[in-house]
């Protein structure tokens, strides 16, 4: 009998047509207030191979900030379906982010907020581990990435994850340099922590060598020239409605005055969207996400023949070798 290995099924959906649906429109209404003129590219992509869940009962999402895991293009969803399946979670927060909530309360209130939303936000997911590095939200250009890079080899070797999760290593033009950082060294740490050469000293520790066997990548594509996705993974309802919620949890990113600005464009222009009526500026901006949140879902899961999904670069054990890696698919089978 053939083995089935993970990720590499075969694509039966049918070509994609680009959205027009009530959320697409109303993003093109309010693009200039959300930024996401990008998103609204109507190019049609050709169907992905759709993916599953490996076998494995560790996963590690590496992310240089607390939201990193579960806002629009994040791995909320795979996240979900994954713990539902059986890993235990573990998530490694990079940066203290004490930027992300605006001066109010300073810095250091910033950083222990967000923190604290982490924690609420990944159990809802499942998660039940936060490890925080605390760097220095936008000051990680001068962390040596041998700095860096080291502590996530540690981490590899000590958690031995089945699954790492983080921004694509070799994405193009995000404007964020924190994700820049802690995706490079994220990368290198994964292809080292195999190594028995690398950092020896791990070993007088207990510490051995460890190859992680899958790699989640994403990033947003379609913003910049983004990356190429290698896979689809379709979502419940149900896990959309978590990956959303999760990100409703990070209670800092809720800002008044981002509701406000979009109530203000309405006026502007002599337009309004009922559905926002009599919400706060604090409500409209939650239903904004929300409706992005839904919008980018749908969008995906259209472009791959199913209702919602998300999309990654994917590799795995055999990624290196592709030759090798066909080979195997075609001709492996059970002992
Ligand atoms: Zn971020």
């Amino acid at each position: 009998m053939k083995r089935e290995l993970p990720a590499r099924e075969k694509m039966t959906a049918a070509p994609c047509t680009p959205g027009h649906g009530p959320f697409e429109r109303l993003f093109r209404l309010l693009c200039p207030v959300l930024l996401c003129a990008a998103a609204l590219t109507s190019a049609t992509a050709d169907p992905l191979p759709q993916g599953k869940v490996p076998p494995g009962k560790t996963l590690m999402v590496i992310q240089p900030h607390h939201d990193d895991h579960t806002w629009q293009y994040g791995f909320g969803g795979l996240i979900a379906k994954m713990i539902d399946a059986g890993y235990q979670g573990i998530y490694v927060r990079v940066s203290n982010d004490e930027k992300d909530g605006g001066m109010r309360h300073g810095w250091g209130a910033n950083d222990i907020a967000n923190y604290e939303d982490t924690l609420v936000a990944t159990k809802n997911l499942g998660i039940e581990e936060v490890i925080s590095l605390n760097w220095r939200n936008d000051h990680m250009s001068s962390i040596p990435h041998i700095e860096l890079r080291d502590q996530i080899v540690l981490l590899i070797r000590k958690r031995r994850p089945d699954v790492v999760m983080s921004y694509n290593p070799w994405g193009n033009y995000d404007r964020n340099p924190d994700h820049r950082k802690v995706a490079w060294a994220v990368g290198s740490a994964v292809w080292l922590s195999e190594f028995e050469g690398v950092r020896p000293d791990h070993a007088k520790l207990g510490l051995e060598p460890h190859r992680v066997p899958y790699k989640y990548y994403s990033y947003r594509n379609d913003y910049g020239r983004g990356y190429h996705p290698n896979t689809f993974y379709e979502l419940t309802e149900g896990e959309v409605a978590r990956k959303a919620k999760s990100y409703r949890l990070h209670r800092i990113r809720v800002s008044a005055g981002a509701g406000k600005r979009t109530r203000e464009l309405l006026d502007a222009r002599g337009l309004r969207v009922p559905e926002l009526d009599g919400l706060s500026d604090e409500q409209t901006h939650v239903r904004m996400q929300e409706m992005f949140m839904y919008w980018i879902s749908a969008k995906r899961g259209e472009e791959n023949g199913v209702r919602y999904a998300e999309v990654f670069y994917f590799m795995d054990e055999w990624h290196g070798t592709p030759g090798l890696s066909d080979y195997i698919l075609e001709n492996a089978v059970e002992r």
